[in-house]
């Protein structure tokens, strides 16, 4: 069946061609090491890994590296200012490998309770120092290069004549905007830095010898060097947020294709941002949503994956308190109710009504990624009139693809509460039978109503009433 993805480079949904048939090569930008993961970069996580379970739902064989930078990310994209990770050890009082190591494992037990397929293989930058040093010096033979004394050895982006074809965006427009601050003796604007030398005065604690001195790789080269050791010299597709577009992977097309001397990605897949209600969710601002706060609150992982899920990866998405209770609610009820039909299902399924359903979700998710109408169809199965097997065949299909553990979550409720009723459930019966009592039928009726909302229905019964799970 076509997959469909927007591809930024041509700004446009193509239908994907894979470079082998049936595999795919998956390259994306990891997490910065220096501080929690906030819950914006975990949403470019989600939708990222939303494409790699459509592949494999597709039969695709995908191959997927992460990096995960634990050494130069300055603090500026413009090679300026401090490097982050020896910023997150100041600020705590560990070597910067400490701080590496404590976040890394913060990272990979986040992505593990959003229920994120991992990697095939994570690359830490600084286990990557000599081919990063290749990298650069590859570039320096070919005459794109040059030293500024006592800072570092820049890319001179004025050599690469295909600089902007990502970004799109004009050498005037970054002048005028003045996005990028000037680090002092630059040829451009938009030059970057591919090996900054170690500062004279500070001793830091990762630097490393190279052809031109003691210091440390720039930020772009890590993720160039690294695809290319272990994806190869062409690849599928390259992902991260969109605000790498116009910078960081701007920097690592023109470090690799001036040297494998062809277009080096094929699909170039951008993550939208999640909003806060003060606009863009940022580490840099300090006070910062992260997975284990919204747990302390009483949202689980998987309910912030389903808010995420119901909007398309492609649009901006505000984060709100409001909206995530919303979320919170459907996904609960979808769970109870996935519950109920557990209970009366065996293994005879209709198998023609297993596939006609199943290439109907395929066809809206391979439609670039259109979780949003997965969900929609995954409602319509559930009130439709399929044999609760077929049902139960199918929500296996839904839980590969969308990660939801629709099916674990239920066998948990019924398997746990029997019939545990929240509170405020009970509650609202109890307020229904004084209403009833003083004959206020219409309360009465609305609390029947906003309880089988929540997916319980409330009997009579000669001493009270009685509540069962819808
Ligand atoms: P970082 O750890 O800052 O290198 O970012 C990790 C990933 O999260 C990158 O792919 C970024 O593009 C992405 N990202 C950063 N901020 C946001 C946000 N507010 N919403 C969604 N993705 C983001
Ligand atoms: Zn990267």
């Amino acid at each position: 069946m076509e997959i469909k993805l927007f591809n930024t480079m041509s700004r446009s949904v193509e239908v994907f061609k894979p470079l082998e048939e049936g595999k795919v090569s998956i390259y994306t930008c990891g997490p910065t090491v220096y501080h929690f993961a906030h819950i914006g970069n975990l949403r470019t996580y989600v939708s990222q890994d939303i494409m790699k379970r459509m592949f494999k739902a597709n039969g695709y064989d995908v191959k997927h590296i992460m990096n995960i930078t634990d050494v130069g990310h300055l603090t500026s994209d413009g090679d300026t200012g401090e490097d982050k990770m020896e910023k997150g050890s100041r600020r705590e009082g560990k070597s910067v490998w400490e701080i590496a190591k404590y976040y890394t494992d913060i990272f990979m037990s986040d992505i593990k309770k959003l229920n994120i397929l991992p990697a095939t293989k994570y690359t830490p930058a600084t286990q990557y120092i000599q081919e990063q040093i290749d990298l650069v010096k590859k570039l320096e033979d070919l005459g794109y290069t040059y030293k500024i004394e006592g800072d570092g050895i820049y890319y001179d982006t004025s050599k690469f004549a295909d600089y902007w074809k990502l970004g799109g965006q004009k050498l005037d427009d970054l002048k005028a905007g003045a996005r990028i601050e000037f680090s002092d003796g630059k040829r451009n604007p938009s030059d970057f830095a591919l090996w900054k030398f170690s500062p004279k005065d500070v001793k830091r604690q990762m630097e490393w010898d190279s052809p031109w001195g003691v210091g440390f790789p720039g930020w772009h080269i890590e993720c160039s060097a690294m695809s290319l050791a272990e994806i190869g010299e062409r690849m599928d597709i390259h992902s991260g947020g969109v605000d790498h577009i116009k910078v960081h992977h701007t920097n690592e097309i023109a470090q690799v294709e001036p040297v494998v001397g062809h277009r080096w990605v094929n699909y170039w897949v951008h993550m939208e941002f999640l909003n806060d209600l003060s606009g863009k969710m940022s580490k840099s601002k300090g006070d910062f949503l992260t997975l284990s706060l919204l747990e302390s609150k009483g949202y689980s992982a998987i309910v912030y994956r389903y808010f995420l899920l119901l909007a398309s990866y492609r649009k901006q998405l505000n984060f709100s308190y409001e909206l995530l209770d919303g979320a919170k609610n459907s996904y609960e009820n979808l769970v109870k109710r996935v519950g109920v039909i557990l209970k009366d299902a065996d293994a005879n399924f209709d198998k023609s009504a297993v596939e006609k359903w199943k290439n109907r979700i395929l066809e809206t998710l391979n439609n670039d990624l259109n979780t949003a109408g997965v969900i929609v169809i995954l409602q319509e199965l559930l009130k439709s009139d399929e044999s609760t097997s077929t049902k139960v065949e199918l929500l296996k299909f839904f839980d590969d693809i969308l990660g939801l553990k629709l099916l674990e979550n239920a066998k948990a409720l019924s398997d746990n509460s029997n019939n545990i009723i929240p509170v405020e459930i009970t509650k609202m019966a109890e307020e229904r039978l004084t209403a009833k009592k003083a004959k206020n039928y219409a309360l009465a009726d609305e609390l029947r109503n906003k309880i089988s909302d929540a997916g319980f229905v409330v009997e009579d019964t000669a001493t009270g009433f009685n509540i069962k799970i819808k």
